[in-house]
């Protein structure tokens, strides 16, 4: 006679995780992949805690969707590690990783002038620790080795705008190989020190401030920073729209905190001209997050608001996984223009045919890249529609302007690019053996380059 579980309906496969109940980041379990009323679950089974389910995707056929986004891996030229007791007690980055690093980041100092609740790096005042161009020079040539073009350095912290050299570094960086370079901040200097935004200006194109910004709200940011930021937010943005700096917001998401105002905060945000998009990052379990399932989001959560918010263009068709990594990294993006002072946005990923995405080199800076805006734009040229032939000539006319030097987003037309990116970390509670080697954030360090997730993870590696 046949038995079916009341548990799950489908068994999807299987993979390794941790047990979010003990908490043990130093023995991997065996875990499958389930789904039940079209969620999808890590179903993990620890020998000291017994079985345990967590969700992983709150959308069956997304989860699916992704599944069918996988290309072919785009490797790292080089690894700093070797395969000793397997995956992910070798970072790395070792032979078994199967993505390059799209995201560089550099951790140039332990200190912050602010201290909140969701830091994952446990960053605090008087922490110090800022990293000597010497450093930084060693991180730059490691990270040339497994990447000789890299696409995108993120310098990042602590705050990173309070290190001592820090205009050094960036003007160091900006003179490496790399196409795109981001500063991360929580924009207290930018609004106290208007001489360093104008020094962050004479950067010129290929350089973006990646800007917190979780709330509209002041007892929501509380909650988040620890301290009002509001107006610290809207007073840094105001600088950046001034002198006009490429800027990304980046929104950390908690359930039942700030995932209801995604809607607002992508309307409120696209109608700054400097605002080239958000990031939204469902709150990983690292460094100062106490480890608590009740705020969880997942990737497809928030997926599920933006398409479902009529203010916004982007729909379902638009929001598609990046196939470098694509349960981990969800992209819309579109092509904008103001018109009296308001943004209309032409969403593009949705008119892009599935196979030219996944047949595409990865990289999250698409817009830098020559042949995917060429794709785009004889995608785009299909249309009939008055809105996409505005965006036609748009892109087509900046983008002639400057061929062939085309080398930085701004010279495609610093106002013309929207997207909405969202990021999910791995951390013990969705933590997947398969997914993490896709893992295309890198912290870069001297001698290694190390996942994002399993830096912040407290996993003990083994070189
Ligand atoms: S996460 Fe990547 S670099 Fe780290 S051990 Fe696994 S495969 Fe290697
Ligand atoms: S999250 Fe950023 S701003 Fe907040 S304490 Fe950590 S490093 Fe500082």
């Amino acid at each position: 006679m046949a038995y079916y579980s009341k548990d799950y309906d489908l068994y999807l496969g299987s993979t390794q995780s941790f047990c979010h109940l003990c908490g043990n980041v130093h023995k991997l379990v065996d875990t499958q992949i389930v789904s039940k009323d079209n969620e999808v679950f890590l179903r993990k089974f620890c020998p000291k805690c017994g079985e345990s389910m967590i969700k992983i995707s709150s959308d069956l056929d997304y989860y699916r969707k992704c599944e069918s986004y996988i290309k072919a891996p785009d490797l790292p030229e080089f690894y700093n590690t070797k395969v000793v007791r397997g995956c992910p007690f070798d970072c790395g980055v070792c032979p078994q990783h199967q993505n390059h690093p799209c995201l560089a980041l550099f951790n140039i100092t332990d200190e912050c002038n602010m201290k909140c609740n969701i830091c994952y790096f446990s960053s605090e005042p008087n922490k110090g620790n800022h990293r000597s161009m010497e450093d930084i020079k060693l991180m730059l040539s490691n990270l040339l080795k497994v990447e000789s073009q890299p696409d995108l350095i993120q310098v990042t912290g602590g705050e990173p705008s309070i290190h001592p050299q820090i205009m050094e570094i960036l003007r160091y960086l900006k003179k490496s190989p790399v196409r795109h370079l981001m500063l991360n901040t929580n924009g207290i200097r930018i609004v106290e020190n208007e001489k360093f935004v104008k020094e962050l200006k004479s950067l010129g194109g290929g350089f973006e401030v990646y800007l917190q910004f979780d709330s509209l709200n002041s007892d929501t940011l509380r909650n988040i920073r620890a301290r009002d930021m509001k107006q610290i937010r809207l007073k840094a943005l105001a600088m950046l729209e001034k002198y006009a700096i490429s800027t990304t917001l980046v929104c950390v998401v908690k359930k039942n905190l700030n995932d209801k105002e995604i809607p607002d905060i992508i309307e409120f945000s696209r109608n700054y001209r400097c605002v080239r998009g958000v990031v939204f990052q469902p709150v990983q379990s690292a460094g100062r997050v106490e480890a608590k399932d009740d705020y969880r989001i997942t990737l497809s959560e928030i997926r599920s608001i933006i398409v479902a918010d009529e203010k916004n263009p982007f729909t379902c068709e638009d929001m598609i996984p990046l196939p470098c990594d694509p349960h981990k990294i969800g992209v819309g993006y579109g092509a904008k223009k103001m018109i009296d002072g308001k943004a209309q946005i032409y969403p593009v990923t949705g008119k892009i045919p599935k196979e030219i995405v996944t047949n595409h080199a990865g990289t999250i800076a698409f817009e830098q890249d020559r042949a995917f805006i060429k794709t785009i734009i004889e995608t785009v040229s299909l249309d009939t529609a008055m809105g996409e032939n505005i965006l036609k000539d748009k892109i087509k006319q900046k983008l002639f302007c400057c061929w062939p030097s085309f080398l930085a987003p701004s010279d495609m037309g610093y106002e013309n690019v929207f997207r909405i990116v969202i990021m999910e970390f791995s951390d013990i509670y969705n933590f997947d053996s398969t997914n993490i080697k896709r893992e295309c954030n890198f912290m870069i360090e001297p001698h290694k380059i190390i996942p994002f997730s399993t830096y912040n993870m407290g996993i003990k590696f083994s070189q």
